[in-house]
């Protein structure tokens, strides 16, 4: 297969950040996307997967291939009367799969809406919002396998799905999503007890598409729009803590926003956290914090992915200095 080279992907990425891939191609099926690794394979390039580019932070170089996986396919099988599988190729856009579903008035991804980036990206952080991850209504997700070469399908229970995390987290470069089947019901309850859902759809009588409308009119009013001002959403995870380290915060901050999580422990707001160490509105030369919502940093002039790096570590420290909290980075640092 022959490769583009020296690629510029300012466009290709929600933080528009000036990088260039040595060797680009853009994969529309299994086949093309087997014959783009093997002839990387056979030159000893490294490959790199690309989807929306809504979760990365590039560097000014990437010595190697980037692929990016443009493989498209709607393909809905009745399970009964009010449930399907809906099996979607890895390159469709994640808000039009959610889009599409609600429009055949099926329920389960309502409450992802908006969210930027690939179906063949989703189950890799395990994207989640408003109480719902996308595990809640995944089967399988096929794949490319980089050693065989053959594509095999995963099961939810095989994939480590957790807070924003999974099995293809813990083995970076094993495999390449190729589609994603999702089992959604026409019945099932809507989950709009999170945040300020309740209070948007209060008092109304409400279906699928009403939440949809309410989690995006929320995400607009908090997220700044990428197109605008660059970022990659949520820079950091919120830290999950135990029951007793959350005892000594309390004592000495009362008003530190936390939420039950799993096990017993508990999810600190990160972006509180930040806002209390100062960081909110923080700006240097080149990228900075959001000025409403401290837990997205910005490229607001050219700034680079060392630049975010940087940015990124001295928050990590002042808040771990502040807190005794490890912040955790959410985006894949190339
Ligand atoms: C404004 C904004 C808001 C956001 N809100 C949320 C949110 O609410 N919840 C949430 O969970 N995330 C959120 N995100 C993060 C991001 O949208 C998701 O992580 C999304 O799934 C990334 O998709 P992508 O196609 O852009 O992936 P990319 O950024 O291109 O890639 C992300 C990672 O996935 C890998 N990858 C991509 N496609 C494949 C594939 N087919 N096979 C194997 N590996 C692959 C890449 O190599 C990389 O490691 C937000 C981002 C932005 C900019």
């Amino acid at each position: 297969m022959l490769f583009k080279t020296n690629v510029d992907l300012t466009a290709l990425n929600t933080m528009a950040i000036s990088s260039i891939a040595a060797k680009y191609c853009e994969v529309e099926s299994l086949e093309q996307l087997k014959s783009a690794v093997i002839s990387a394979q056979q030159q000893n390039l490294s490959i790199f997967i690309l989807g929306g580019g809504s979760n990365v932070i590039l560097p000014v170089i990437i010595e190697g291939l980037v692929i990016q996986i443009a493989i498209k396919g709607r393909k809905i099988t009745k399970v009964n009367d009010h449930v399907a599988d809906f099996q979607i190729g890895a390159g469709e856009n994640w808000h039009e799969l959610v889009l599409f579903s609600l429009s055949k008035g099926y329920r389960g991804l309502e409450n992802l809406s908006l969210i930027p980036g690939t179906v063949g990206a989703a189950p890799i952080q395990n994207i989640g919002a408003y109480g719902v991850e996308v595990k809640d209504s995944l089967i399988t997700v096929n794949v490319l396998d980089l050693e065989s070469l053959e594509e095999i399908s995963l099961h939810n229970k095989d994939l480590n799905l957790g807070y924003r995390s999974s099995l293809f987290k813990e083995k970076p470069g094993k495999y390449i999503v190729t589609s994603v089947t999702l089992r959604l019901d026409k019945e099932t309850d809507l989950k709009t007890n999170y945040g300020d859902l309740t209070n948007r759809l209060q008092g109304n009588a409400f279906n699928e598409c009403d939440v949809s409308n309410a989690v995006i009119e929320a995400r607009n009013s908090k997220l700044p729009d990428y197109k605008v001002i660059p970022n990659a959403g949520s820079f950091f995870k919120n830290p999950i803590v135990s029951a007793e380290k959350l005892n000594t915060l309390t004592t000495q901050f009362p008003n530190i926003i936390h939420y039950p999580a799993a096990n017993s422990k508990f999810k600190l707001a990160a972006g509180w956290l930040i806002q209390e160490a100062g960081w909110k509105g923080y700006s240097n030369k080149e990228v900075g914090v959001h000025k409403n919502q401290a837990l997205v940093l910005i490229n607001h002039n050219n700034g680079s992915g060392a630049d975010i790096l940087s940015l990124a570590k001295e928050i990590q420290k002042s808040v771990n200095d502040k807190f005794c909290v490890e912040l955790e980075i959410e985006s894949v640092f190339i």
